[in-house]
């Protein structure tokens, strides 16, 4: 029998194979298509759970996709698609639960006129099931801290094929876990979270030409350092590679406070020569996320990020002599600190919350560059890469045991694989970052 015909007979209904609109939109994802064996798409936690026991007992492997935003294509097995939990719902002091398959710009627009927001990333289209598991360093992080930060429940589908409700009361361990060690413990169906108000909000986006971005990234971070915790900003440097992009720093900012009040704080960037073009107003939380590129621009990305604990003089000329590499290299400072900082390092596995910012670095080569052209690239980009500590996994797209190392310091790691050997430990569960049980 074949691995379609015998899930189309374990999960009845909600199996899906090629021909069929629900295959390849399931099979789909940010990277391009897959080609797995079938696609899932199941409606409630009990057929998640069925499509579990039965993946387990075709022995194929299992992908799962939320918003899609984050996961390669799958190659083989199943893909267990929650496109049908896009649900929001606003309950009780701020609470808000939403499906793991609904995409933020959605959750953005549901809970707008309840005068909610809850920071996630800045783009409308990632889905909420990758993010809330991984991190989700959105648009008020210093105002609220990671994504992660404000679940306060998740309805969770185990390797068993049973459905848990796991809060800090209810599961302590697995519900650190879940707070940003990705898609290893289970299957995430829907999560609560605490959303906050966010009327009032002033922002907008400040251009710069190239003729100075050094001074750029001293007054961003001058701001940046002495800001209070309603500033919230993304500093990206881009390259001059394609018609209609203008090169050079932007400035993305927003707070929750006047415009006034904005433009003073940004003073000491707004009164740079180099300054183009400056869009500040008043703006909703939903019109600060932003529509997604459509797809993976074709380039072979090189390059890292980390969470910089420091924005020393050191560290932003490092920066600039990154940028100065002959092919184009884009840079992007996110502001951290504040509320970020103010969670423990052992609170949730994301554990360099002592950063002032995380640092994206990454030069475009042609897609079929060479390993040797790419590996000399790395070496220009590591000096500056060499001022952060860790990495975030959900922007980072090289895998294994290595990495890993990177993205967890070593505690943290061992605690994960324990509880992953507790709730997964025949290792059902394998995302691209993959945690493998204790043994
Ligand atoms: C254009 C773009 C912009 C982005 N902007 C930001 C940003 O501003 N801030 C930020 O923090 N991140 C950002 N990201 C990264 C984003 O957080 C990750 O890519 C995230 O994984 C996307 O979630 P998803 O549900 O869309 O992805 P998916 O591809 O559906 O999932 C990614 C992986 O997460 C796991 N997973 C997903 N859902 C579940 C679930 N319900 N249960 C168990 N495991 C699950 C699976 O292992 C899956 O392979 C961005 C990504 C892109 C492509």
């Amino acid at each position: 029998m074949s691995i379609l015909s015998d899930l189309s007979e374990r999960v009845p209904g909600r199996t899906f194979g090629p021909g069929s609109t629900e295959y390849d939109d399931g099979r789909t994802v940010f990277y391009g298509p897959g080609d797995p064996d079938a696609v899932i798409r199941p409606t409630t936690p009990d057929e998640v759970a069925a499509a579990v026991r039965a993946a387990v007992a075709a022995k194929v492997p299992i992908s799962v996709r939320s918003g899609g935003h984050g996961s390669l294509p799958a190659t083989e097995g199943v893909v267990i698609d929650l496109t049908e939990f896009d649900g929001v719902e606003v309950g009780d002091a701020g609470l808000v639960t939403v499906g793991a398959g609904a995409h933020w710009g959605d959750v953005a627009a549901a809970i707008a006129p309840h005068g909610l927001g809850i920071t996630s990333g800045d783009t409308l289209d990632v889905g909420v099931g990758g993010l809330a598991l991984g991190g989700g360093i959105g648009w008020l992080v210093r105002t609220h801290g990671l994504t992660v930060d404000l679940v306060r429940e998740v309805e969770l589908v185990t390797a068993a094929g049973e459905v848990r409700t796991v809060s800090a009361e209810s599961h302590p361990d697995l519900f650190w876990a879940l707070r940003g060690g990705g898609g290893n413990f289970g299957i995430a169906t829907r999560f609560t979270l605490q959303a906050t108000p966010v009327d009032g909000l002033v922002g907008g986006h400040v251009h710069f030409d190239q003729s100075d971005i050094g001074a750029v990234l001293r007054a961003w971070r001058d701001i940046t350092v002495a800001s209070p915790d309603e500033l919230n900003s993304t500093l990206v440097v881009m390259p001059p590679f394609a018609p209609g992009v203008p090169a050079g720093p932007q400035l993305a900012v927003a707070l929750r406070g006047t415009e006034e009040e904005l433009r003073r704080l940004l003073e000491p960037l707004l009164s740079l020569p180099s300054v183009t073009e400056v869009e500040l107003a008043p703006v909703a939380y939903g019109d600060l996320l932003e529509a997604a590129p459509p797809g993976r621009p074709p380039f072979r990305f090189v390059g890292g990020n980390g969470f910089a604990p420091e924005l020393s003089d050191e560290f932003l000329a490092a920066c600039e002599r990154a940028l100065a590499t002959p092919a184009p290299t884009m840079l992007m400072l996110r502001a951290l600190g504040g509320a970020f900082s103010r969670v423990a390092p052992d609170a949730t596995p994301i554990a360099y919350r002592d950063a002032e910012a995380l640092f994206i670095v990454n030069t475009l080569l042609p897609l079929d560059a060479a390993d040797e052209e790419a590996a000399a690239v790395q070496v220009g980009l590591d000096e500056a890469l060499g001022f952060t500590s860790g990495r975030y996994a959900n922007f980072t797209q090289e895998f294994g045991d290595d990495v890993l190392a990177t993205i967890y310091p070593p505690a943290t790691l061992d605690r994960l694989r324990r509880v992953k050997a507790e709730v997964d430990p025949g290792d059902v569960f394998r995302p691209a970052h993959h945690i493998a049980p204790t043994r």
